[in-house]
């Protein structure tokens, strides 16, 4: 169990949290979703740009990248589940944010094996290996909306939510059929279906295009993502 302490903001203990040790926190508790993307997609792309442009082995830079990536889903998550108005992140959240951020630092394997050829490869100009390394850290920024939503809604399971296609996409067919339809957030999450969830594997648009949301059926309030 995880102390999150609402009075100023919320603190995270140290020695209580499972996830990472407190020192190796960058990213400040308590920080909105828009700064700590800000921030992660800096960091992201500077760790890939040192890489870029060294020829040192990969360990401490893929080792910084992970870094990363364990406390920028941390903190999404945790802004996600306080927003929700949740305390305590309970162990089956713990559990789910950690198969999220295994899963990531998987996906980041094979990034770093694209790096390395990237790298080696003396005809690609150093411009466009910083432009691929931008776009690879955007790519990475995005997913955190995903996290912050899934924090969000296991925060508050049994409330009703109304998926609402964005206002200018491309609609796939997934987000259409939801289009409108009222459910508890826990059956969102059961069945996969989290708007703008970057990578997903249940909408058929992988959620990349997506703007969809899901609002409260009586307010029309935001609530994820
Ligand atoms: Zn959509």
């Amino acid at each position: 169990m995880t102390d999150l302490s609402m009075a100023d903001g919320f603190m995270i203990k140290p020695g209580e949290w499972q996830i990472a040790p407190a020192s190796l926190f960058e990213f400040s508790p308590g920080q909105g979703l828009d700064e700590i993307m800000a921030e992660y997609q800096d960091k992201l792309f500077v760790v890939m740009q040192d890489y870029l442009y060294s020829s040192d082995p990969v360990t401490a830079y893929r080792n910084e990248f992970n870094r990363y990536i364990n406390e920028a889903f941390t903190f999404s998550f945790v802004a996600g589940w306080a927003d929700a108005g949740a305390s305590a992140l309970t162990d089956e959240a713990q559990s789910v944010l950690s198969g999220l951020i295994a899963s990531e630092i998987q996906f980041a394997d094979s990034l770093f094996t694209q790096l390395k050829t990237l790298r080696e490869d003396d005809e690609i100009p150093m411009d466009d290996k910083m432009d691929a390394a931008h776009a690879h850290a955007e790519g990475y920024t995005q997913t955190l909306v995903g996290v912050y939503a899934e924090g969000k809604m296991m925060g508050e399971p049994n409330r009703d939510g109304k998926w609402e296609l964005g206002a200018t996409e491309q609609h796939c067919t997934t987000c259409a059929s939801l289009n409108g339809k009222t459910h508890p957030l826990s059956w969102y999450l059961d069945n996969g279906y989290i708007p703008q969830e970057a990578g997903s594997g249940t909408l058929e648009c992988g959620g990349w295009q997506c703007d969809c949301s899901i609002v409260d059926p009586k307010t029309g309030e935001q609530l994820i993502p």
